[in-house]
């Protein structure tokens, strides 16, 4: 790739042509009409940061965006190191020849989640069973106050994917398996993005996944066609928009700011098309998003998404910004993306209209996100990470997620005096109740960040109580009257929590069903809580438990689970998702034929 301006391009010290001062459209009608293919396809490359061995290619290549993918936290992992990080790299994009700001992103899902000490927000099927979207976007709005404040304008989120199959692991990103309440939750990307996108206390959100991520088959074939992550969602057309498009209108409707592809494929049964890859899919991104939504703003790649299309890199280029994706997170070889860009638009295969549209919606971004007038980070609101006000909206939010499936003799709300015996592999453990997309992409157990364990939040709402804990139940049981199960999943996210992958298989570890017999077998009342991204098969215990709570991954905020167990606040819960009895019952989706569920979609008892 070559630097040297194109002819009849601009030269070097030509003042922008960007005037400040016009209406936005014209602003930026202006800069793409001086800009050369080299620094258009620049704007349409986000390298992951990791990927930059070298700072000067922000300004030579001219990347448009540069993201924190996986976690991606600079070390020290603090607010202020993200801020200068960021503000580094901007230096560097502001040194190209019309001075375009380049564009953050990160995956703040629930909360500023890669950021060491930020507020942990419950995972979006927790904030789906709270029913309640003000509650949910004023989560948001912290996570946009927190994600703004380190640099970051823009997250990939809020996930619309319509869980239709709890073996995927990503379902607990999932605001549940009804188009309906996932539509209802949209309200996220008003949280996110607020009423002015130039404001220190907002951030640009993502509608993702486009389209049908949740709605994989899950075959017995182990080829990767039929795994359930990156699958093939099997749907008519009418199908398809019913249950898995809707929530993407709502979306739009929102003005949501990008819209990511998913690594999915959709295969429509009734014709002989076969699959088609998401991000080679001209008739939902350009057809459905662009053209019969109107969705104005722009398509960012998934993670090497593109490289998943059939064909050479040429054609995967070529395949996906065709189809209307506009920006390809690369992430790592940008320079083989940038020059094979530029290729097929000079040898004809993309049109360069397909090109300045492209440019046009991101530079329009970036824009109404006032990033030329204000490039850097904005630190006012760095000292909120993490306050007491904002985990107070996250130990809320926790609280409400909280469902209530099963209170014989009403065992629950606990007394606050008296004993206490707590067992189980999740009352104790700060990773585990975050899961995934916690400080790492994966997350892990144990203390990886701040925050209150379910433990520490009993024993902050009910200090007078005497509490044994023994996770194991391994402690005698005598003397105590109640008994706490806390038990559940450890953290996964992406394909890698899929059931039948990594080990995870939405059952109790051997320990856990030792913890509940143990402990539902020798003390008088005992309650069992579901610390986990989906439901768990927990039929066959079911008769040992006087109570059961499913508390989803309430994340950084323990004491809003404890809210919930001693009566501070009732539960109002209603399930996400259904709750199947066997494993083998997926997918079960309120509305099947023959639906004979656990627990029914909507199920959730009430307490004061
Ligand atoms: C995930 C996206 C995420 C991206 C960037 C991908 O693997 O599918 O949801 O936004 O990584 O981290």
């Amino acid at each position: 790739l070559s630097l040297t301006l194109l002819p009849g391009s601009a030269s070097a010290d030509a003042p922008s042509p960007r005037d400040p001062s016009a209406p936005i459209d014209k602003r930026v009608a202006a800069l793409v009409a001086d800009l050369t293919l080299e620094e258009k396809a620049g704007q349409m490359t986000q390298a992951e940061k990791g990927s930059i061995t070298d700072p000067a290619d922000i300004t030579t290549y001219g990347l448009g965006s540069i993201l924190s993918g996986g976690g991606g936290a600079p070390d020290p992992n603090t607010p202020e190191a993200w801020a200068d990080m960021i503000d580094g790299y901007q230096a560097r994009a502001l040194e190209t020849r019309q001075k375009i700001p380049m564009i953050y992103g990160a995956d703040a899902v629930h909360g500023h989640n890669n950021v060491s000490g930020a507020t942990i927000m419950p995972h979006n099927l927790g904030l789906g069973a709270s029913r309640s979207p003000e509650l949910a976007k004023r989560a948001a709005e912290v996570t946009a106050i927190e994600t703004r404040a380190t640099g970051v304008p823009w997250t990939f989120a809020p996930c619309l994917c319509v869980a239709r199959d709890d073996r995927w692991g990503r379902t607990y990103e999932s605001f549940g398996e009804d188009p309906e309440l996932v539509s209802s939750m949209v309200d996220v990307v008003d949280g996110l993005q607020g009423t002015d996108l130039t404001s220190n206390t907002t951030v640009l959100a993502t509608a993702k996944h486009f389209v049908g991520d949740g709605g994989t088959t899950y075959g017995s074939s182990t080829t990767e066609d039929y795994k359930i992550d990156q699958g093939i969602t099997e749907l008519t057309r009418e199908q398809l928009r019913d249950l898995h498009i809707a929530p993407f209108e709502t979306a739009v409707d929102r003005n949501v700011g990008s819209v990511m592809p998913s690594y999915s494929s959709v295969d429509h049964p009734d014709d002989d098309t076969g699959p088609v890859k998401m991000h080679a899919n001209d008739e939902l991104i350009n057809g459905v998003l662009k053209q019969e939504l109107g969705f104005q703003g722009f398509v960012i790649s998934d993670w090497k998404a593109i490289d998943q299309i059939p064909g050479d890199y040429a054609s995967d280029v070529r395949t996906s910004i065709n189809a209307g994706v506009d920006m390809v997170m690369v992430p790592y070889d940008y320079k083989t993306f940038i020059s094979t860009l530029i290729s097929e638009v000079n040898a004809g295969r993309i049109p360069m209209e397909r090109i300045d549209d492209a440019v046009t919606r991101i530079l329009t971004a970036k824009e109404k996100l006032g990033l030329f007038d204000k490039p850097y980070a904005d630190r006012t609101h760095i000292g909120t990470i993490g306050s007491a006000e904002h985990r107070a909206v996250a130990r809320e939010a926790a609280a409400a997620s909280q469902v209530l499936l099963k209170n014989d003799g009403d065992a629950l709300p606990l007394a606050s005096q008296g004993k206490l015996y707590v067992a189980g592999s999740n009352a104790d453990d700060l990773g585990n109740q975050m899961g995934g997309w916690s400080i790492s992409w994966q997350g892990s157990s144990g203390d990886t960040t701040e925050g209150t364990t379910i433990l520490e939040g009993i024993r902050e709402v009910a200090p007078d109580l005497e509490v044994t804990h023994s996770k194991d139940a391994s402690a005698p049981t005598d003397g105590h009257d109640t008994g706490l199960v806390v038990v559940g999943e450890t953290p996964y996210a992406e394909g890698k929590g899929d059931v039948g992958v990594g080990g995870h298989d939405m059952k109790l570890s051997a320990a856990d069903s030792a913890a509940v017999s143990k402990v539902c077998g020798e003390i008088e009342t005992c309650v069992v809580v579901t610390v986990s991204g989906r439901p768990l098969e927990i039929t066959s215990q079911l008769d040992q438990m006087d109570a059961l709570v499913a508390a989803w991954l309430p994340g950084s905020e323990g004491a809003g689970v404890a809210d919930t167990l001693f009566g501070d606040v009732g539960y109002s819960g209603k399930l996400p998702v259904s709750w199947p009895r066997s494993v083998d019952d997926e997918p079960i989706n309120v509305g099947d034929p023959d639906y004979d569920p656990l627990f029914p979609y909507g199920a959730g008892l009430t307490t004061d």
